[in-house]
Parts: C-alpha cells; structure tokens; sequence
C-alpha cells in the first residue's frame, strides 16, 4: 500500500485508470482469504460463494496446498520441457490414476488445455481416422463456454464473446446442448470430435436430459469420432464425483482439466485421456513453457492427493443435495439447476434483479455472481453447514 492508495475507493480508481476495461467486478477490494473465508481492505469478511470458477474448490489457502507450494518454492521452479524433473512424470501417473485415464498433456490455463484438445482431435483424425487433410469438423453444443482464445471463440454462440473479433477458425459446427438426434444428423465422416461441457457451467449450470451423455458415447463409438469432454470447471469434485460424468458411468476419450487442478495458487490444466489418442502428439507439434513446471506439477500432486481422498467429493454431494433443497424452498426462486455443490438459482419475475442482487448480498458479507436473473451458488468444498446457512439465509432475504 502507498500512501495515496488506501481506500475501496482509491484502489478501484487505480483499476480503472490503468487496467483494460474487459470485466465490471464488484466493488469490494480483497486482501487476505482464508477457507471459505475473505477479506477486504476495510477488513470486512466475506463468505466466497464463488470459489473463483471452481479454481478454489478446496478454499482459500488450503494448508496442505500452501505447505506443497512452499516446499517447491524452495527447491526447484522452472526447467522448461527441454529438461526432465523430478515432479513432472509423477504428477501426470498420478494424475492418470485419479481420473482413470492413461495419459496426461500437462498446460496452464483452462482454455490452453481445450486448444491442446482440439489440436490432438484433429491430428488423431488425420493419422488414425483417416479423415482428408484439411477437412477435420469438431461439434460442439450452442450456449458452449471453453475460454476466450480465438479459435474458441470461433465455436460460440455468445454475441458478446464473438462480435468484432472474426476472422473465425472454421471447422466447428454447432448443435443445440442435450438434443441427441440433431448430434446424430451432425456427424459426419469427417467428425474428428464431439467437444461438450458434461455440465454446462457459464450457460447457467444446465445438466442435459437423462441419458444424453450415454447416447453422446455410444454415437462416437458407432461412428468413431473422439467423446471430448470439457471439464475444466465441472470436475476435480466440484459436482460431487471426481469428473462429471462419472456419475453418468461414462467415459470420455479426452478431458480437459483445470481451475481445481491449481489449487486456488496458480493455473494449472491439463488434457487427460487415451493414450492412444494424446500419443499422436511427436516432439516438436506442440509445447508450453509452462506447461508441467515443477511448482505447478507439486501443487498439481497436493490436489491430487486431496482428491483421491474422496472426501471433498463426498462434502459436494451431501452439502449440495443440501444446498438444492434450501434454495428450491425460498421465496422468490423460479428454478434451481445443477449438480453437488454446483447451483444456479433463477430469480422469479418481479423480485431484486441484475446487478443489484450481487451488491446486496456483498453487503451481508456474501460474495457471489449474478448474470441474465440467475445468482450462481458454487462456495468452496470446505464451507461448513453452518457457513452455507448463513450465505443461504442472505440470499433468502435479498429476494424475499
Ligand atoms: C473456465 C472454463 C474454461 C477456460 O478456462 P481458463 O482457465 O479461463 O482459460 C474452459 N472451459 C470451461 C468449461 C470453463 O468453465
């Protein structure tokens, strides 16, 4: 802090004059969190019903993560791949073991791991499909959210993620989410891949209909085409089993992994999947210089062990089956979705909407994120009953 940056308001002032305008946060300034827990600068404490997209599904500073983080930052951060380390083939085994798959492609960010995914789909259909080069189509499902680069946006159907940044990457094709027989007309023999959310987070939590996941699986099988499932924001727990579509006993070919795998310190991703598929991958046809680094790779194996506990799973389920029929119960509600501690509450017609209802709750010490009259419920595994109460019980009285 410098003498002349001190308040809210000083601090917000100093983002808006120097850092590019690309999102609209809420106006509370943040300097320590802790569990389910953070705090501003004024020192007021707020319940984190967000958990960072997922990212911070194990809470804020979570010791086991810190102390892993800690004991790398003191031995060994950075190689580049031209050089093996210690924690790297450790990290992707397992990885590999936890998710029931057999190779890992580590990344960074959520979307490098989708990009990682496409490109070893397209390749997989050049060399082992024996599609034309050139000719390879992805389908993906409308109201998508995979990340923000170029080519994946190309695939939305968000006006506001797409408007004036065409030229696009062509070889998408887009199909309504959950409709299995427009999937079916869309597959061609030139489908490298089927690329969907298990549950589709940013659309607004939307679980598909009963058995769709299944048919998606069977359709790829019949016409071998790649199952790709995106789980960047839906697995490591967050729903209630280690990927989603566990609970479906379906497997995809290829995951993409991310958010969680950081454990809330730094972004961390990866591509998971058949060994046979990420195998098509030579030296030279794709890299990251962060990739797999050695203080991502020992924070990624802290995340891992949390996880292969089975108890962060367990928490989502019992607190979110809990969480569901609260919500589902209070006044002003229209519709709860989702899955585990995973919700998205639609607001009824002609109560608090927009923006307000997030200013609200940040005012009781509840920070969450409301978009298109739908509040997004999805605290930190770690959250207590008790703390889910009281973040349940302000949501109760802002739309009451
Ligand atoms: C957040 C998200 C991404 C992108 O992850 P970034 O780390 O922001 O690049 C991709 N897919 C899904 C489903 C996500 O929720």
């Amino acid at each position: 802090m410098t003498a002349d940056v001190a308040s809210t308001r000083d601090y917000i002032a100093l983002d808006e004059r120097w850092s590019a305008h690309n999102y609209h946060p809420l106006p509370v300034v943040l300097t320590h969190g802790d569990g389910a827990w953070m705090t501003d600068v004024d020192g007021r404490r707020y319940l984190d019903f967000l958990a960072g997209y997922s990212a911070l599904n194990f809470g804020h500073r979570h010791p086991d993560l810190i102390a892993a983080a800690k004991a790398q930052l003191d031995r060994l951060t950075l190689t580049g791949r031209a050089f093996h380390h210690d924690q790297f083939g450790l990290f992707c085994r397992e990885l590999a073991e936890l998710t029931g798959t057999e190779m890992v492609l580590p990344a960074n960010s959520g979307a490098e791991a989708v990009e990682s995914a496409v490109k070893i789909a397209r390749k997989w259909a050049y060399q082992v499909k024996g599609v034309p080069d050139g000719a390879a189509e992805i389908i993906v499902a409308g109201a998508n959210f995979h990340g923000r680069t170029t080519t994946i946006i190309s695939f939305s159907t968000d006006p506001e993620a797409r408007n004036e940044f065409g030229p696009f990457t062509p070889g998408f094709r887009v199909v309504p989410y959950g409709d299995i027989d427009a999937l079916r007309s869309a597959v061609t023999g030139n489908s490298a891949a089927v690329l969907l959310e298990p549950i589709q987070g940013e659309a607004g939590v939307v679980v598909p209909p009963k058995g769709y996941l299944a048919e998606v699986r069977q359709l790829c099988d019949d016409t071998d085409t790649l199952f790709v499932a995106d789980e960047v924001q839906s697995g490591l727990a967050r729903t209630g089993a280690t990927l989603a579509l566990d609970h479906e006993g379906v497997r995809a070919d290829l995951y993409a992994l991310g958010k969680a795998l950081g454990g809330g310190i730094m972004p961390v991703s990866a591509v998971v999947g058949r060994a046979d598929v990420i195998g098509v991958l030579k030296p030279g046809e794709h890299g990251s210089t962060f990739g797999g680094n050695p203080l991502a790779c020992a924070i990624g194996r802290a995340v891992v062990r949390l996880l292969a506990t089975g108890e962060f799973q367990e928490r989502s389920r019992e607190l979110g089956a809990y969480a569901h029929s609260r919500l589902g119960e209070l006044e002003g509600v229209a519709e709860v979705r989702g899955r585990g501690l995973w919700a998205s509450v639609q607001v009824a017609e002609g109560r608090l909407a927009g923006r307000q209802v997030s200013e609200e709750l940040a005012e009781r010490g509840v920070l969450c994120k409301e978009y298109a009259g739908n509040l997004r419920v999805a605290p930190p595994l770690v959250i207590t009953r008790a703390e889910l109460d009281r973040g349940i019980d302000a949501i109760a009285e802002v739309l009451r």
